[in-house]
């Protein structure tokens, strides 16, 4: 039997939403003056020890990382994050991000803030969000992650979890998504599954709703092309 209870996908932002680890790369770079290849995409996620960063040193950069380069608030988004994100919350899918940023101390009004920033500055729709590390205790119907911690601890809690390709994730069964399509049809798919209806659309959302900045840029010749 259906029910109108809305679908709740948790999201995670680094390395599914946000290439944290481009944004990483630069700013180790810049801090500790190396070349950036020769710091390669990292297959096994251990605090980057094929960079040759011990813990301690990767906690120092990545303290650096969010403090000097702000890079929450800069990183880039990962490709059709916006534009897949917008067409589940067009469904009916409620957005949980769930994101463990906020690992150390006296820094989490620059985390939070950024974090902030950066998800309206692409356009990114969400219900929620969390800081938390300890995901399955956020509820949600489906999680979306790139972290083999997260991902196993979450399918050990009993939740569903997709997991957002990334090359230290790859011995992982799925499901699994490559891009931001996988993930929509994922999605769908799962829905369709538990005969889920979902209300058309959630209210407080208007479908396609876009920020000022990019109705302003839609804009031309005056035939402004979404509304409030
Ligand atoms: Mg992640």
């Amino acid at each position: 039997m259906s029910t109108s209870v809305p679908i709740v996908l948790g999201v995670d932002l680094d390395g599914v939403c946000a290439d944290y680890e481009g944004a990483f790369r630069s700013s180790v770079a810049r801090q500790l003056d190396r070349a950036p290849e020769t710091m390669p995409p990292q297959t096994i996620m251990d605090a980057y020890s094929q960079w040759g960063l011990t813990l301690e040193e990767f906690e120092a950069a990545h303290r650096r990382a969010v403090i000097e380069d702000r890079i929450f608030r800069h990183m880039a988004p990962l490709p059709g994050v916006s534009d897949a994100l917008w067409e589940l919350s067009d469904l009916g899918v409620w957005i949980r991000i769930i994101t463990h940023r906020l690992i150390f101390n006296w820094a989490h009004e620059t985390s939070a803030a950024d974090t902030a920033a950066w998800l309206d500055a692409n356009q990114i729709p969400y219900r929620d969000l969390c800081f938390i590390g300890d995901k399955p205790n956020v509820g949600a119907d489906l999680y979306l992650d790139d972290s083999p911690t997260n991902i196993v601890s979450l399918r050990e809690a009993g939740r569903t979890a997709i997991v957002f390709d990334q090359p230290y994730n790859r011995h992982l069964p799925g499901p699994r998504a490559t891009t931001w399509d996988e993930v929509v049809h994922l999605v769908v798919t799962e829905i369709e599954a538990r005969d889920r209806q979902l209300p058309l659309p959630l209210s407080g959302i208007a479908p396609h709703d876009r920020s000022p900045l990019d109705a302003a840029a839609e804009d031309d010749g005056g035939q402004v092309a979404v509304g409030g």
